[in-house]
């Protein structure tokens, strides 16, 4: 039985009560009142598919039996300990987590955001390295703490006061929106049919899959190197030539899943040692399993970082973050106290730590592989289809649906149009994420626990969307 509450009134103490900061979804935003795996439910009892699973937070799925009962268990023993007595939780999570992480990766801090995180490993990059500077990439969210504000770069959320000091961005190499390259450059299971804007013009013919590029060879062969030219004119001209740190995203999510060509981050990588710098992956979205072929991002890049920042999918919607360094960096912050009342809390351990068994015992990584490419593939059709689906990329459950004027121009697709598919979705059932700096991109970052039939119940409430899109589109 539902509770009936009056929606008016709920927005009216959101009117007075609420950060007018927050910008909720959809015209007339859903009042939820449960959750359970990939479903969410509101008030008036409809069932939504969650494609966003809580903005990319939700891992395992909504309310998770393992997770609840861990967390009811713990909730009845002890939730607290102020960091200054032991609790036998924090040091079986401490150890668990890092088993799924590689030498040198071993010691943790736990803290309660992605941002808090980020900037402890700013903090530390900055105190272990002896140098201010650190690099992001244009386009990424890293927080929106006055600290991260600096490497966040997505216009939406910056702020008119000073933050940033010691904070450069460089150019993104985004293989879609960018001047180079095209998406063979990216590693995914799907391909973009797209023309080339180099002036070459040699046609490039896919060896790797059935479709035919019109890339020229030119930028097949050059992309990852003209945007790493790039890196090097940032390094060369925006910071001292010792810098503090680099920061990224295996693949960017608050941009809408923008993957980098092949090597990028290998290359930066070493760039940034070769200035004094360590490396940090924000995991935030793309750790956990979610890009399917690997536990963490940046595994399929090839690369260990000296930093990761975990959040979001660690508690499966339970208020917990962590920073994973080496014991060498860590030590840059053992010479003064380094304290967090909350973090590692018996109760974020037990949570995290039931995530972590859900995610091994329910095969999710394995699921985000086999449903996520399954996924990819079913939206390419629908790309193939639409001229309006520009590109479909990503890798795992992290996809993005770029939506555009026209595949020629890659102009965005105008908002007040993108807006009405997305609505149309939801009253079909379906809750997608939104991303990119023109919002032109849908997000599906759904439960790790989704299957093939959500997938062909999504891609046949895509399909509908977009065919009623089309069906304005001529009438107008
Ligand atoms: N990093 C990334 C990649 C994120 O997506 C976010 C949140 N969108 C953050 C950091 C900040 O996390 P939080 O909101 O928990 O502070």
């Amino acid at each position: 039985k539902y509770k009936s509450y009056p929606y008016e009134h709920m927005q009216k103490i959101r009117e007075q009560n609420i950060s007018p900061s927050l910008r909720m979804y959809y015209k007339k935003p859903l009042l939820l009142h449960q959750g359970h795996m990939q479903w969410l439910f509101d008030y008036e009892g409809r069932r939504y598919l969650d494609l966003f699973a809580g903005i990319v937070t939700v891992s395992v799925g909504h309310c998770h039996p393992k997770v609840t009962v861990a967390a009811q268990k713990q909730l009845a023993r002890l939730w607290h300990t102020t960091n200054i007595y032991m609790h036998p939780s924090i040091h079986e999570y401490a150890e668990k987590l890092t088993s799924f992480l590689p030498d040198p990766l071993k010691v943790v801090y736990l803290t309660n955001s992605g941002s808090e995180a980020n900037d402890l490993a700013m903090f530390m990059a900055r105190l272990y390295t002896r140098n201010f500077d650190i690099i992001s990439l244009r386009g990424a969210y890293h927080g929106g703490s006055p600290y991260t504000l600096g490497l966040t770069s997505v216009g939406l959320y910056k702020h008119s006061v000073a933050n940033g000091f010691g904070c450069s961005t460089t150019m993104l190499p985004d293989v879609f929106r960018g001047p180079w390259g095209g998406s063979h450059c990216r590693d995914s299971p799907v391909q973009t049919v797209r023309k080339c804007s180099c002036s070459e013009g040699w046609l490039f013919t896919n060896t790797f899959s059935n479709l035919q590029l019109t890339d020229c060879i030119m930028c097949v062969c050059h992309a990852n190197d003209q945007y790493i030219e790039q890196f090097k004119d940032t390094l060369n001209t925006s910071v001292p030539k010792t810098i503090a740190g680099f920061i990224a995203e295996p693949i960017q999510g608050v941009n809408g899943a923008v993957q980098y060509p092949r090597n990028f981050l290998k290359e930066a990588y070493q760039l940034v040692r070769e200035r004094g710098g360590i490396c940090i992956s924000d995991e935030v979205q793309t750790g956990f399993g979610r890009t399917g072929s690997h536990f963490w991002g940046f595994e399929t890049h090839g690369v260990v970082p000296d930093i990761v920042t975990l959040a979001k999918g660690i508690g499966n919607g339970f208020p917990m973050a962590a920073v994973v360094t080496t014991k060498d960096i860590a030590s840059s912050l053992a010479q003064n106290l380094h304290f967090n009342t909350f973090g590692g809390s018996p109760l974020a351990c037990v949570v995290g730590a039931a995530v972590l068994d859900a995610i091994e015992e329910d095969g999710l990584q394995k699921n985000s592989e086999e449903v996520g490419t399954y996924m990819l593939l079913e939206l390419a059709k629908l790309r193939d289809k639409f001229e309006v689906v520009g590109d479909v990329r990503g890798k795992g459950l992290m996809i993005g649906v770029e939506m555009v004027t026209d595949k020629d121009s890659r102009h965005p697709l105008p908002g007040e149009e993108i807006n009405q598919i997305w609505e149309d979705c939801k009253d079909m059932g379906v809750l997608i994420g939104r991303g990119g700096l023109y919002s032109q991109t849908f997000r599906i970052k759904p439960p790790m626990c989704i299957n093939k039939k959500d997938v062909d119940f999504t891609v046949e409430v895509l399909n509908t969307a977009l065919q009623k899109h089309m069906e304005r589109a001529a009438a107008k």
